[in-house]
């Protein structure tokens, strides 16, 4: 267990000067754990200005006592100073009313919200010790909460009185249940009841802030159990009240879990195969949809509609939680195709290029994950790797064919200047309807073969280019999707 040479040196500089400091928060408990920290803090008995003292190359930018060392070196370039310090009275269940200076590291540790990250540590042998300090490696660690004990027997465990730390800042809440995905602990008993009491409190919260224990949760490695926590907690039906409405939602004979199960399965799958973030969101929302579009006939459950819906619902609940634009946009065009039919035999080599067309090649990795950890979800153990390989295949060989205008052997200009004809709405009629054709079969994308084509239809009226265009294209994948819903019942 060692400190970094920049760490080591803040607080060698800080006693040199006559202050105390220790490491603390977060760095000491990853430090305990053998992992590495993500950032380093370090707390002071000097006062801001004092800090600013002995670190003339730092900067003070907040009133929370907060100075930002910089170190000069590449590795860790700077390290947050913070002078000890005491909330006071929490108002608004998010943000300090004002804060109070002390002298006390231990009074600064009881601020802190689980004993694990309650801890200090320096690299000093302590000269007065305490009851509550601890000697290990020639470091000396302050634990007044039993921080040591919690990290050792894997527990998340408040600081204090739950329900009053829960009370002061609501952000807690989600802290405790992400910690708990990220480190694999249990939260404990009254903690854990304190949590439910003051779910409701999380209103008060910023959307962002929720977003971002909401990420952390989803890139932890094991989500599934962190979901299901926020849930009976009552946290999940104040912030993803949409996933909520699948808790109990029983499906069809294709599935054997709940609308809500299997979306938290799915995306512990999407976590299993180390899917990145957008086709990890997507595995948790592609069925949240189905709530709302449940019928029953024949005798069984059908979610007709449920992609479009749940596209709808994730661009909404993202939009909320102020996701950033693009990621919406990724998520929700995976979540519109997600019921992409892929059955051996029944996939023409047209039929791959037309998916490929919706889908578009770059989503057309993604979408497959997603059907894996999808199925992988489901709980049927008919995953099938080999169909999908099968489709994966026939979509590669169909990426080299044109699947869009612009790749036919023909432009807009080659009809207007070969042919005569005038600029318009009509040239791109001609060219859906061209590429209708090749569609079905690339070798008539030939030059010669599409111009003499173009001769015949450019006699035709718009809507019957229309007919033989687009909507021919559209009718071809509708057909496609009823064949899903047949087989699925969705
Ligand atoms: P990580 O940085 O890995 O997400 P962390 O524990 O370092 O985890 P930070 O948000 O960086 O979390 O906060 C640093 C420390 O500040 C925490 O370890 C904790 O002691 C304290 N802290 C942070 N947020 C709160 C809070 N809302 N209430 C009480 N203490 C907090
Ligand atoms: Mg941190």
């Amino acid at each position: 267990m060692q400190l970094p040479s920049e760490v080591q040196d803040v607080i060698t500089k800080l006693n040199a000067a006559g202050f105390e400091a220790y490491t603390v928060g977060g760095c000491v408990r990853d430090l305990l754990l053998g992992k590495e920290p993500k950032d380093w803090d370090v707390t002071t008995s000097a006062n801001p200005e004092e800090i600013q003292i002995v670190f003339p190359n730092s900067f003070y930018t907040n009133t929370f006592g907060t100075v930002t060392v910089r170190t000069g070196s590449e590795k860790i370039q700077e390290i947050e100073v913070t002078t000890y310090r005491i909330d006071a009275d929490y108002n608004d269940q998010r943000h300090p009313d004002s804060v109070t200076f002390t002298k006390s590291i231990r009074e600064d540790l009881a601020r802190r919200d689980f004993t694990i990250n309650a801890m200090a540590l320096a690299p000093i042998t302590d000269a007065s010790p305490h009851n509550d300090t601890v000697s290990m490696d020639g470091m000396t660690i302050i634990d007044p909460f039993g921080g040591l004990k919690d990290l050792h027997t894997q527990v998340i465990r408040a600081v204090g009185n739950p329900s009053e730390r829960f009370a002061e800042d609501a952000l807690r809440l989600m802290r405790a249940i992400r910690f708990s995905a990220q480190l694999g602990f249990e939260i404990e008993e009254y903690t854990l009841r304190a949590i439910t009491e003051y779910a409701p409190a999380i209103e008060a919260v910023s959307h962002e802030r929720i977003r971002d224990e909401f990420i952390k949760i989803i890139m932890s490695p094991s989500p599934e159990p962190a979901m299901n926590l926020l849930q009976k907690t009552g946290l999940l039906a104040m912030i993803l009240p949409e996933l909520e409405e699948g808790v109990g939602i029983t499906q069809n004979k294709h599935h054997v879990y709940t609308v809500f199960e299997h979306s938290i399965k799915s995306l512990q799958f999407a976590v299993e195969f180390n899917y990145s973030m957008h086709v990890r969101i997507a595995a948790l929302f592609h069925d949240i949809g189905k709530p709302r579009t449940r019928r029953f006939a024949n005798g069984d459950y059908t979610f007709y509609g449920h992609d479009i819906v749940g596209a709808r619902m994730t661009e909404l609940l993202m939009d909320r939680l102020k996701f950033p634009k693009d990621l919406t946009k990724t998520v929700t065009h995976l979540i519109r195709h997600h019921m992409f039919f892929y059955d051996v035999g029944k996939v023409t080599p047209a039929g791959a290029r037309r998916l490929l067309r919706r889908v578009g090649k770059d989503n057309f990795d993604d979408l497959i994950k997603l059907r894996i950890a999808e199925r992988k979800g489901s709980g049927v153990p008919k995953a099938e790797p080999y169909r999908l390989r099968h489709l994966q295949f026939m979509v590669e060989q169909a990426s080299k064919e044109p699947i869009s205008v612009g790749q036919l052997a023909v432009t807009g200009n080659d009809l207007i200047h070969e042919l005569g004809l005038r600029p318009g709405p009509m040239i791109g009629g001609i060219l859906h309807a061209l590429l209708a054709e090749v569609l079905e079969d690339p070798k008539k994308n030939d030059k010669q073969y599409l111009l003499e084509q173009a001769k015949l239809l450019q006699e035709k009226t718009p809507e019957e280019l229309k007919k033989l265009g687009e909507s021919a294209i559209e009718d071809a994948e509708k057909k496609q999707e009823e064949e899903i819903k047949r087989k699925y019942h969705v």
